[in-house]
C-alpha cells in the first residue's frame, strides 16, 4: 500500500489566508465533496474545498452507516448499479478504509409474516448478491457467504426475537461503517495531507464555472476565489447554488435505543413490516452500545432545513414494527435519540422525479459549474472520480489519471495489521494506524496521563478526551458542536451530549492553551 506524503493536515475554520486562485473549488464537505477534494488533489490539482458549516454537517452524518453491496438494486433489476456498489464496497473494505469498515452479519427472521415463496426469492437474491461479491473480488474472509439458519441458530444470534412462529432465518453479510462522519473526516484529512486547502465555516454565496464568492461565517468577511473549475457537492442544497438543479427531498428517520432494550443482539435484523410484502425496518447494533432502528421515507416540502427533524408518526411506526418482531414491546420512553436525513429526488422537468439515492448524477450548468449529487456513502469514491473527470474534460485541466481506488485513506492498513496493533482498541477502530498519533498528540497537548485521556467521557459514552483533543488539533473542530456531533457521535443521544459537554469544553481549552504556549 502507498502511504500519504508527510504534510501537515490543515483543516481550519474560516477564510484567513485562503488561496484566491486555484484549479478547482469544491463546495460542500460531505462525503461527496471530501471525495472530490481528495481525488482532485491526488491528480495534482490545486484544490480549495469549503463547507458552510463543518465537515459532515449534512446528510452524510444521518445515514444507516451501511456499506451496501447493491442487493437492493439487484432486486430491482439494476444490475449495473448493483455491480458498481459491490465494487466500491470491496474497495472501501479492503483498500481505502479497512480501519473504518467492518463485516456486518444481517439476519432475516423467517416469521409468519414472511411467506415461503418470499423466503425462497430472498434466498435466491442473497446468492446473487454473493456472486456480485465474488465478481468484485471481495474475499469470504471479508464477507462470508450467506446461509440458511434453523430457528435455534437464529435465536442464538438474536435472543430477543419473538420465538413464536419462527421457522429459521437467512443470514447474509454486508459492510458497516464505524461512523459515517468519521469516514468524511478521514477523507478530508487525507485530502489535506495531499495538499488540498480544507475550510469549514466558509459559505459559497454564488458560483460560476470560473470562480466563487465566499463568506467567512465567523466574521462575515467576503473573498472572491478564481478557479478553472467549480464542483457543487452540496447534496440536497445543490439547487441553491445552481438553479437548473431542482431537487425534492424525502426524509429518512432512525431511532436510537440503548443496547439493553434488545439484550444479546449480535447481528443486524431485518424486521418485516406487518402487512407489507418485502418491506423491512433495519435494527442495527452499533459499536458504542446503542442500536439504530430505521428507516422511513417521507416526502418533504418547503425550504430544505439545515438539520431535519424526525416526526412523531415516523417514530411511532418504527417502534411498532420492531415491537412486532421482538419479544419485548418497545415504548416511546425507550427512544433515547432520533435523527433524520434527506434523500435527493431530482426533478426531471417533465413532472416526474428520479430517485438519486440509487444512481448519482453529474450535471454541467450553463456557466460551467459541475454538480455531483445523489448516490451513496458507499459509492462516494466513484462519484468523485466521475465529477473530477467531468471538470477535467470541461476545463481542460492538466490532471493525472484518478488513483483513489488504490489509495488508502490516512490510518488504513490491511485487517491483520490493524488486529496486531497494541493501541487502545477504540482508537484503532476509529483512527487505524493513526491511533498512536491520536494518543501521543493528546499527551503532548494536555500533559495528562493515559488513564484520564482514555477514560469514557460519561456512563454510556465510550468516547474519550484523547479523541476530542485530536479533533481540535488535527481535524479542524472549532467548537463543542463539531466535537460532539461530528468528530464523535455523542450528540446522537441528547442526554449523553449534556454529560460530555464539559469534556468537549476542556479539550478546546487544552488545545488553545497549548497553541499559546506549546512548550509548557
Ligand atoms: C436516511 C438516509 C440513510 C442513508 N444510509 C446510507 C447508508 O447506510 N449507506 C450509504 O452508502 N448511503 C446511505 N445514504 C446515502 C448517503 O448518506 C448520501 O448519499 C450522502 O451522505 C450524500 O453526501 P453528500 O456529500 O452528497 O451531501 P451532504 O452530506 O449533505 O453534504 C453537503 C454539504 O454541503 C454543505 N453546503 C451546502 N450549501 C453550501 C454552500 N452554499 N457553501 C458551502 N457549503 C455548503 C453542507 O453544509 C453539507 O455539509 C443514506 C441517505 C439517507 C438520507
Amino acid at each position: 500500500m502507498t502511504t500519504a506524503p508527510a504534510r501537515p493536515t490543515v483543516i481550519a475554520p474560516g477564510l484567513d489566508g485562503v488561496p484566491t486562485d486555484v484549479d478547482l473549488v469544491v463546495v460542500g464537505l460531505g462525503v461527496t465533496g471530501a471525495g472530490v477534494a481528495l481525488d482532485a488533489a491526488t491528480r495534482g490539482l490545486r484544490v480549495l474545498a469549503v463547507d458552510a458549516h463543518d465537515l459532515a454537517f449534512g446528510t452524510s452524518r444521518w445515514s444507516s452507516k451501511l456499506v451496501h453491496g447493491g442487493l437492493r438494486y439487484l432486486a430491482q433489476g439494476q444490475v449495473g448499479v448493483a455491480r458498481e456498489s459491490a465494487a466500491e464496497r470491496g474497495i472501501l473494505m479492503d483498500v481505502t478504509a479497512p480501519h473504518l469498515t467492518h463485516p456486518m452479519p444481517m439476519l432475516l427472521p423467517l416469521t409468519s409474516g414472511v411467506t415461503r415463496r418470499q423466503a425462497t426469492l430472498t434466498r435466491a437474491g442473497l446468492l446473487a448478491g454473493d456472486l456480485l461479491r465474488r465478481g468484485a473480488h471481495t474475499p469470504v474472509e471479508t464477507l462470508p457467504r450467506p446461509r440458511r439458519l434453523t430457528a435455534t441458530e437464529a435465536l442464538q444470534l438474536a435472543p430477543p426475537l419473538r420465538p413464536a412462529g419462527l421457522r429459521g432465518g437467512l443470514l447474509s453479510w454486508d459492510g458497516r461503517l464505524e461512523d459515517d462522519a468519521r469516514l468524511v473526516t478521514t477523507i478530508a484529512r487525507t485530502a489535506a495531507q495531499h495538499g488540498a486547502h480544507v475550510r469549514t465555516r466558509a459559505r459559497v454565496l454564488s458560483a460560476t464555472g470560473s470562480g466563487v464568492e465566499l463568506r467567512d461565517e465567523r466574521t462575515g468577511a467576503r473573498v472572491t476565489v478564481t478557479a478553472r473549475s467549480v464542483v457543487n457537492a452540496t447534496g440536497v442544497w445543490a439547487g441553491d447554488l445552481v438553479d437548473e438543479v431542482v431537487l425534492r427531498p424525502s426524509r429518512g428517520t432512525h431511532l436510537v435505543l440503548r443496547g439493553d432494550c434488545l439484550p444479546g443482539l449480535a447481528v443486524s435484523v431485518f424486521a418485516p413490516v406487518p402487512g407489507a410484502t418485502n418491506r423491512f425496518v433495519l435494527v442495527l447494533p452499533q459499536p458504542d452500545g446503542t442500536v439504530y432502528v430505521g428507516l422511513t421515507d417521507e416526502p418533504v416540502t418547503g425550504a430544505v432545513p439545515d438539520v431535519p427533524e424526525p416526526s412523531e408518526p415516523e417514530i411511532g411506526f418504527l417502534l411498532d414494527v420492531v415491537s412486532a418482531a421482538f419479544s419485548r414491546p418497545l415504548h416511546r420512553g425507550d427512544v433515547v435519540g432520533a435523527f433524520a436525513g434527506l434523500r435527493p429526488l431530482l426533478d426531471t422537468g417533465d413532472g416526474s422525479t428520479a430517485d438519486l439515492s440509487r444512481r448519482h448524477a453529474v450535471l454541467t450548468s450553463r456557466t460551467g459549474v459541475i454538480t455531483v449529487v445523489g448516490g451513496k456513502l458507499t459509492t462516494y469514491r466513484r462519484m468523485a472520480e466521475d465529477a473530477v473527470d467531468a471538470a477535467v474534460a470541461h476545463a481542460h485541466l492538466p490532471a493525472r489519471p484518478c488513483r483513489t481506488h488504490r489509495l488508502p485513506l490516512t490510518g488504513a492498513a490491511p485487517r491483520p495489521v490493524l488486529a496486531a496493533l497494541e493501541d487502545p482498541p477504540r482508537l484503532v477502530r476509529r483512527y487505524g494506524t493513526d491511533a498512536a498519533l491520536v494518543l501521543a498528540t493528546a499527551r503532548e497537548v494536555s500533559g495528562l496521563g493515559d488513564a484520564e485521556l482514555l477514560a469514557p467521557l460519561a456512563p454510556h459514552v465510550p468516547a474519550t478526551l484523547a479523541e476530542l483533543v485530536f479533533g481540535v488539533t488535527h481535524e479542524g473542530a472549532a467548537d463543542v458542536d463539531d466535537l460532539l456531533d461530528r468528530r464523535t457521535r455523542v450528540g446522537l443521544v441528547p442526554a449523553d451530549r449534556e454529560a460530555a459537554r464539559p469534556a468537549a469544553e476542556r479539550a478546546l481549552e487544552l488545545a488553545q492553551a497549548h497553541r499559546r504556549a506549546p512548550h509548557r
